[in-house]
């Protein structure tokens, strides 16, 4: 914050001086690059965020530029005026990009936004009547607001500037709460995002569309600045420079854009009288700057100023009690609802190429009911966690949650629906405190964009969600972690974050993969304990583990898997001596710690 704070004034002080001082020359080189930042403030959204690699940023904003000088010369329409259609018209063509390609894997995407910004680039070229053609439109007018004509020079310059404030402080406001978190989940622990209810696709869709606003928006004031149309603004370097200015900058910082967007545009300048070596120059510092700051400059220079001035964390919250939630959507509503089993697995298959990881399984588990999952490596213990929690779809069978039919809805539904997991390689936002991974994890259909932007400075769902979260912490015996980044906890409380997470989903059926696994005796006798607390509480539980005797005590019911097919289920006595289970056992008979 600190950081941020100084470098704004020195970066306010620096253009208030060139605008007083600089010849006309500079002043239109700074405007243009307070263009760039807009364009990059609104690239952070989907490359930063949502993590995702978009190639269409210079392409939006070139829509946004046609747009707006189009208007502007053949129909007489300002730059304000303009602006509805002017920003509109790349939000519409993200919608139309993003549709098919946004829940596919990265790299389609970012081959589909290169597909569509060449597109775009070849109709701006050939449409010659109507754009210009490969010459382009001039006497664009400069930027009219409310009918006041800004003039170049440092009218201008304030005005872009004032625009480029405005956009930061709207881009901090957007991602500074939830909203960022929701986004952080979903760029590095995308299978927690899903474990917990928020939906992935969404959630980028929104970034994605932020991204070509801003796009627009920069583009329309690029072609009032410049006063002609062009295709350069189409063309590929516009998108390397965005990209630079954010890897450079800051992935996530408003004001690391700025710093970033200065130092882009500037540098040519800086080094015109390197002539032919300029290029060389450029590199090398670019090269520089990537290898000595991976975090970008900003979030070097916040790592410096954390380590010269370290700032006391932020005190605990007071823990509260959870109340029933309202994200439920299979609520027990009906008698015979209440009485179906919480979850009812029936005759579920599942394969990879050859193997059948899942073979005709069926299962049931009741309300308050505790299922203990074994079966040797590789018998598909994992995957039938991931065919109920929606990770994976079945090839046939059916999966019924209090009699509802869930059987390939998507994971996050799944979840929205009562259903938690942790997973048996830990996954948490390693940035976040362990006290926001939980938090993140209440109420998750009110984060959003309008939620976003709603909130004053104190968010009080978050408020709440952040008491709530500390109760579940406390309750897993975590409380002394919370404030914490989760990547720095040790193993065994990481595990009792992710359990105190997927509690904070309110969940009627829990899904635990090897909860004890890494886990003392004493915390495995603690774990434990918690967990029938949970049982009393009506909740139903499936837990995968190797650990006999963590297990046995704590479950009701056994079943054992072996290559995929249920090969016995009873009492925890029953199943351990059952002879086929020790068989499927024998030759790995060291995973099967006795009672
Ligand atoms: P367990 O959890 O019981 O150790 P898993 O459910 O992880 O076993 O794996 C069961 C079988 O399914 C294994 O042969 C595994 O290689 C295979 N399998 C699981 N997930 C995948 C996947 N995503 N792709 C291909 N094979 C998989
Ligand atoms: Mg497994």
């Amino acid at each position: 914050m600190l950081v941020n704070g100084i470098i704004v004034v020195l970066l306010a002080l620096y253009l208030v001086w060139s605008g007083m001082a600089a010849g006309n020359y500079t002043l239109r080189v700074l405007s243009i690059a307070g263009i760039y930042a807009l364009l990059a403030i609104g690239y952070q959204f989907i490359f930063g965020h949502a993590g995702a690699l978009a190639l269409s940023q210079g392409t939006f904003m070139g829509v946004g530029a046609y747009a707006s000088g189009i208007l502007a010369v053949n129909y007489g329409v300002p730059f304000d005026l303009a602006l509805p259609i002017s920003v509109g018209l790349p939000v519409l063509l993200a919608l139309i990009v993003a549709a098919p390609v946004l829940r596919l894997e990265t790299h389609y995407f970012a081959l589909a936004t290169l597909i569509i910004s060449q597109v775009v680039l070849l109709i701006a070229i050939e449409w010659i009547s109507f754009t210009g053609g490969a010459n382009g439109i001039g006497g664009v007018p400069p930027i009219r607001i409310f009918s006041v004509t800004i003039p170049p020079g440092w009218p201008l310059l304030a005005t872009v500037w004032g625009f480029v404030a405005l956009g930061a402080l709207l881009a901090w406001q957007i991602a500074r709460g939830r909203l960022g978190q929701a986004w952080a989940c979903v760029r590095t622990a995308p299978s927690a995002a899903a474990a917990i209810g928020l939906d992935a696709s969404r959630l980028r869709l929104t970034a994605f569309l932020l991204s070509a606003a801003y796009a627009g928006f920069a583009g329309s004031l690029y072609v009032h600045a410049l006063r002609v149309i062009s295709p350069d603004v189409l063309s590929f370097p516009i998108i390397v420079s965005c990209l630079t200015i954010v890897v450079v900058g800051s992935r996530l910082r408003p004001v690391g854009a700025l710093l970033g967007a200065l130092l882009i545009i500037l540098l040519p300048e800086w080094f015109r009288d390197l002539r032919d070596y300029y290029l060389l120059a450029y590199g090398c510092i670019l090269l520089l700057v990537v290898v000595i700051a991976p975090a970008g400059l900003l979030g070097t220079l916040e790592l410096l100023a954390g380590r010269l001035l370290p700032a006391s964390p932020p005190p605990a919250p007071s823990p509260r009690p959870l109340e029933p939630s309202a994200v439920r959507g299979v609520a027990v509503k009906t008698p015979e609802a209440a009485a179906a089993p919480v979850l009812d697995v029936s005759r579920l298959c599942c394969s990879f190429g050859g193997v059948r990881a899942v073979d005709d399984v069926s299962l049931r588990v009741m309300a308050g009911e505790a299922l203990g999952l074994i079966g040797p490596n590789g018998s598909g213990k994992t995957t039938l966690v991931n065919l109920v929690s929606g990770f994976y779809v079945p090839d046939s069978g059916r999966i019924a949650l209090c009699g509802e039919d869930i059987t390939g809805r998507s994971s996050y539904r799944i979840a929205r629906a009562g259903v938690a997991r942790t997973f048996q390689t830990v996954a948490l936002v390693e940035d976040m405190t362990a006290l926001d991974n939980v938090s993140i994890a209440r109420d998750v259909n009110r984060i959003g964009l309008g939620a976003a932007l709603r909130v004053g400075l104190r968010d009080p769902v978050q408020t709440r969600a952040r008491e709530e979260a500390a109760f579940l912490l406390e309750q897993m015996g975590a409380a002394d972690a919370m404030m914490r980044p989760a990547g720095s906890l040790p193993y065994g409380v990481r595990r009792r974050v992710e359990i105190a997470r997927a509690l904070a989903v309110q969940p009627t059926l829990m899904l635990l993969d090897e909860p004890a696994a890494g886990l003392n005796e004493t915390e495995q006798s603690d774990l434990a304990q918690r967990l029938r607390a949970l049982l009393k509480q009506g909740t139903a539980l499936l837990v995968i583990e190797h650990n006999m005797s963590f297990l046995a005590p704590l479950v009701d019911r056994m079943a054992c898997l072996d290559a995929g097919r249920l090969i016995a289920e009873g009492t925890p006595q029953h199943v351990k001596s059952d002879a086929r289970v020790l068989e499927a056992y024998l030759g790995t008979a060291s995973e099967l710690v006795p009672a």
